[in-house]
């Protein structure tokens, strides 16, 4: 058993899955803009925005903050601005609810400062067991909490989760982290650690 469970997502499920909540807002709302939650929501608006024919995008910037003496991160809106979009119907889009804070955080930022006409939901997956926001629309139900690798963010979970072994197993080996990923993570890492140590030393967090 992985010590934390994580999932590569491919290109491929990630358009599936857009077709498939774009498919379940059809049939019941009709969007006049889309807001994207910052980053993980980019993505999947601009690919719902397409199949509903939606121009008008905008996005709010999340960030999750870990308030002094206490351990649980807090979302918050970090560039904060208003619109008004009261002749507007909006669709708040999200890659994934998985504590649901950044939606329950975004939707209420929205109806107070944009105030929309109407105001719907939208996620690629919903994790039905930790979340405390069930979104209007999702395309999946994860039903086993894990860690999705969605591919716009391969690079960045891979640095932490390398980091992380660094510090645990106190190796910088290659052979070794590759063989302790695939222990603690239960997958191969989807870019090789080789490119993945470059880049961590580009970034100067590894010498
Ligand atoms: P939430 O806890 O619902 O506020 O999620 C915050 C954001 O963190 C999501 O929009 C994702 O971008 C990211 N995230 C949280 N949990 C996961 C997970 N299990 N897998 C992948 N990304 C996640």
């Amino acid at each position: 058993m992985p010590k934390i469970p994580v999932k590569v997502v491919k290109w491929e499920d990630i358009v599936r899955m857009a077709d498939k909540l774009s498919e379940k807002v059809k049939v019941e709302f009709v969007p006049d803009v889309i807001i994207a939650v910052a980053r993980g929501g980019l993505v999947p608006a601009r690919l719902l925005a397409d199949s509903l024919g939606v121009v008008d995008v905008l996005s709010l910037k999340v960030e999750h903050w870990v308030v002094t003496a206490s351990h649980t991160p807090e979302a918050r809106i970090k560039y904060p601005y208003k619109v008004d979009l009261s002749d507007r119907k909006v669709l708040i889009v999200d890659d994934i609810t998985d504590t649901g804070d950044s939606l329950i955080l975004t939707s209420k930022y929205v109806g107070e400062n944009f105030t929309p006409r109407a105001m719907k939901t939208a996620t690629l997956q919903h994790i039905e067991s930790s979340s405390k926001f069930k979104p209007d629309f999702y395309a999946e139900v994860v039903t086993d909490w894990a860690w999705f690798m969605y591919p716009w963010n391969y690079w960045e979970d891979e640095i932490n989760l390398v980091s992380k072994l660094i510090v645990e197993r106190k190796t910088k080996d290659l052979v070794d982290l590759e063989r302790a990923f695939k222990e603690s993570y239960g997958i191969n890492p989807p870019i090789t650690l080789d490119k993945i140590f470059l880049e961590m030393k580009r970034r100067k967090i590894l010498e």
